[in-house]
């Protein structure tokens, strides 16, 4: 499609501006490979800002979910609880370990998993429970962790679109043994690619320093704790170079104020489509007391009566970029090879073919938010 000055971009990255100027600063530094200045400053902020015991950041919160599957040492035959309606990486990391993801339906308010669903889920397999926070939104974590300490699981947070959202008072990806951030550009707070693990566990921390350093013991051995580092155990390299921590420090720094901005945004879909919802034309995002979210996305669950491909035609006649996801994993060839579906499954197969997410990045005019909304308001004739 030929863009024109009203095309509307489902996604702009945002840039703070100091972004250049920190990764100029690593390279008069001279100080490139990882675990550098930078990338310390970006683990202190995760630590200080999350609580987690150990923040380490990561090439994508794709590869920190690989990390957590190492870490906890998932064997071949183990299954991991996880929703279906969710993203690839967060089945496969398990699956590259030979961990059989088992699917469990949504709650119809918050399209996280269905905590009430997942005991009947546990089989003598069961090693952990892998919840996303879907939109930045929590999960039900008070009970999801109860139900693992009973039943003698680990809990690995999917917190990918959750950086800088809060569960009764704390962080997403701080509640469970480890938890995972992603930093893609499509997140609140980018660095082109890039994530982090947070380690929550404390017996887990010097595990994850060695499993992300190739399998040896360098971070021990650079802060002299050791005289020499040695393989020992099994790892990769999951560690950015400093040009990307740097690129991030420029946007840590300025958390606060892109989190507000991207809620204020939020804030002004939720009122401007109140109508919309009044008239039966969708519903709009529940978010549940007690939690605070990110204004990472804005969606709305389109009305069975109407048809969603109407919809999605009519924002592209109009120059809107809106898009909707997730195929659900149970559904999808990987997701039936590799993955069992607990129950059929019903919610998550309803919302996924109703959802629509609608451009929301910093940037976005409050004009350009109204073009959105008369669009959805035409389409469904509400
Ligand atoms: C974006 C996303 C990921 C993957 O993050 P990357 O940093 O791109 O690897 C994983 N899970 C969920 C729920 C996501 O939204």
């Amino acid at each position: 499609m030929k863009k024109t000055n009203n095309h509307i971009p489902f996604n702009w990255p945002y840039m703070t501006g100091k972004e250049l100027y920190y990764i100029a600063e690593a390279h008069f530094n001279g100080s490139l490979a990882g675990d550098g200045p930078f990338t310390k400053r970006c683990h202190g902020w995760l630590e200080e800002r999350t609580g987690c015991n150990k923040g380490l950041l990561t090439h994508s919160c794709t590869s920190a979910l690989e990390m957590a599957a190492l870490l906890l040492e998932i064997q071949p035959g183990d299954e991991i609880i996880m929703p279906s309606y969710t993203f690839v990486s967060t089945a496969n990391a398990f699956v590259l370990r030979g961990g059989v993801p088992v699917f469990v339906d949504i709650r119809e308010d918050t399209l996280n998993l269905d905590e009430s669903l997942i005991e009947s889920a546990i089989t003598p397999r069961t090693r952990a429970i892998a919840p996303v926070h879907y939109a930045g939104v929590a999960c039900e974590m008070d009970t999801i962790m109860a139900i693992a300490r009973r039943h003698g699981l680990q809990v690995i947070e999917d917190a990918a679109q959750g950086v800088m959202s809060s569960y009764k008072g704390r962080a997403l990806g701080s509640i469970g043994d480890l938890g995972a951030y992603s930093f893609h550009e499509t997140k609140n707070l980018i660095s082109g690619e890039g994530g982090a693990l947070l380690v929550n566990a404390p017996d887990l921390s010097l595990r994850a320093e060695i499993i992300r350093e190739k399998g040896t013991d360098r971070s021990r051995f650079f802060r002299g704790d050791v005289d020499k580092y040695t393989w020992q155990e099994v790892g990769s390299s999951f560690l950015p170079g400093e040009l990307i921590a740097a690129f991030l420090w420029a946007q840590l720094e300025e958390a606060d104020r892109i989190t507000q901005t991207r809620l204020a945004s939020w804030q002004r879909y939720h009122e401007l489509l109140e109508p919309l919802e009044a008239k039966g034309a969708l519903r709009r995002p529940i978010v549940p007391d007690e939690l605070q979210h990110n204004g990472h996305m804005y969606y709305v669950l389109i009305a069975p009566e109407f048809d969603r491909q109407r919809v999605l035609d009519e924002f592209k006649r109009h120059e809107i970029l809106s898009v909707f996801h997730y195929v659900p994993l149970h559904s999808s060839p990987a997701g039936v090879r590799y993955g069992r579906a607990h129950g059929r499954l019903d919610i998550t197969t309803r919302q996924s073919q109703r959802l629509v997410r609608l451009p929301l990045w910093i940037g976005l005019s409050s004009e350009q938010q109204h073009r959105v909304v008369e669009v959805l308001r035409n389409a469904t004739g509400c």
